[in-house]
Parts: C-alpha cells; structure tokens; sequence
C-alpha cells in the first residue's frame, strides 16, 4: 500500500464519505447492508409483490394476458423477476453491462435472491447456474454479468454455484436485433450441457440480468432438462412489463425527477 492509500483509509475512518444509494441517489440514508438505502430495498420488494407477474415468465402483466410465454411447451422453466425492466431499473442493468460498475451485483443478487425466498422455491434448489455468454462477448466485456449476479445469488441463498454446467456454442449472435421469432430461432439449441453429472435429477435455478423474449432462459432450460435436471427455476432482476405497470408506479419516487438532485 502506498502513503497516499494509508491516507485515504485513514481518512475514510474519521470522516467517512456520505452514502449515495445507487438507485434513488439520496444522500444521507441509511444505509442497507446489502448496499442500498433501506427505503429502496422495502420498495422494490414490494413493488413484485404488488404487481400481478405471470407465474411462468414473471412479465409484469397487470391482470392481463400474458403474451410472452404462451409458445413455451414442454418445459419446466418458471421465471421470477424483482422489477420492471424501465427507468432506473433498466438504468442499473446498462451501467453494470456497458460501463463496467459490477459493484452493482451485489445488491441485484441480494434483492433475487430475496424473491426465491419469499416465494418459498428456495428449499427446493440444489444448484445455480449462470447464463453463459459467448466467450467473444465475455472476453471483449471482461466478465460475465449473469455469472456476477449468480454469484451473489448463490452465496445469498447458501446454494453450490455451477459455473461450467453450460457452455454457448458458436452460432448464437446478439439477440437484440431480431425480432420475436427469430430470437427464437436463433437461440434455440446454443447452449450446451458440459458437466451432465452435476445437475441429473436435481432442480436448479438459473440466473440472468434480464428476461425479454424469454428465449434465452427456454433455451437454458432446454438444455439443462437434455442433461436430466428434474425442474429449471430462473430469476432475473428484470421483466418486460404491460405498459399499466408503468401507469401505476407513475409518480413513485424511483421516477421523479427530483432525486437526481
Ligand atoms: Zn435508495
Ligand atoms: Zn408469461
């Protein structure tokens, strides 16, 4: 350590630097040990709580019909997310992907990892697993957000982490640029059961930062029930939602402009 991180620690323990929560970015609150306020962390684990999710994809619906996974036959996949992807939600997934602030993980991982909780699927999982990403991608990024955040889950709900039980295989291509059914297409068979022994006869959770389409996750699912998984769990910190989710939470605090401030 040099002179100048002496000082620094040092400083830090008499004249600590204020708490900015990364979500609501007020000063001064208390801080959640799970690195957000404790304010934001009651409200976004009652916003899931609040809104009507569909049990099988987690899409934020709002009493409507679900239009994301009606297509999804023969499979056990059920998905669990934490918030809409919109606003300061959306904000947090694009500044851990494309500006490196992984330190955001944590919290993330913590706030899924209290939803399979409070869902009771907890007891039920042996193993969780990431959603690989192809290797060009990772390498290009320096890490694998689906791993972080599997990670934290993991060590939250004191469950083995499987971070090679899948690989992706060389065709996929970004998925952001197809529409619906050629996501689909794209995606279906691109991941691969590398370690088959780990999850044969075991229910297992996958993790991933976001489900759109949910063709990734169905792909996941598929590939981990060829290497005999009994059941596939998914959490995600995000969903696509109903746009009545968003009439609701209108004028919510995680909206207003005033917390920039
Ligand atoms: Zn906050
Ligand atoms: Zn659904």
């Amino acid at each position: 350590m040099k002179w100048h991180d002496w000082m620094g620690a040092l400083l830090e323990i008499f004249f600590p630097s204020e708490f900015i929560c990364p979500l609501c970015w007020r000063k001064g609150q208390s801080r959640d040990n799970k690195g957000f306020c404790d304010s934001c962390v009651n409200k976004v684990m009652s916003l899931s709580r609040e809104i009507d999710t569909c049990p099988r994809c987690g899409y934020f619906k709002a009493d409507q019909a679900c239009p994301n996974c009606y297509n999804w036959e023969n499979t056990s996949l059920e998905v669990v997310s934490v918030v809409p992807y919109y606003g300061m939600f959306k904000e947090l997934i694009y500044n851990l992907k494309y500006n490196g602030k992984k330190d955001i993980t944590y919290p993330l991982g913590y706030l899924m990892a209290q939803r399979i909780e409070e869902l009771e699927i907890k007891e039920k999982i042996e193993a969780v697993i990431p959603v690989p990403l192809h290797f060009s991608r990772e390498n290009a990024r320096g890490f694998n957000q689906s791993l972080l955040l599997a990670k934290e889950v993991a060590t939250e709900l004191g469950k083995p982490l499987l971070k090679d039980a899948l690989k992706r295989n060389n065709f996929s291509y970004s998925q952001t640029k197809l529409r619906k059914k050629g996501r689909f297409e794209n995606i279906a068979g691109a991941f691969e059961g590398v370690n088959k022994q780990e999850v044969v006869g075991k229910t297992v959770l996958i993790v991933d930062d976001i489900i759109t389409t949910g063709a990734t996750l169905l792909a996941c699912a598929k590939a981990l029930e060829q290497m005999g998984a009994i059941k596939v769990y998914g959490v995600t910190w995000a969903a696509g939602y109903n746009i009545k989710i968003i009439n609701k939470i209108a004028g919510n605090w995680l909206y207003s402009e005033e917390r920039r401030g």
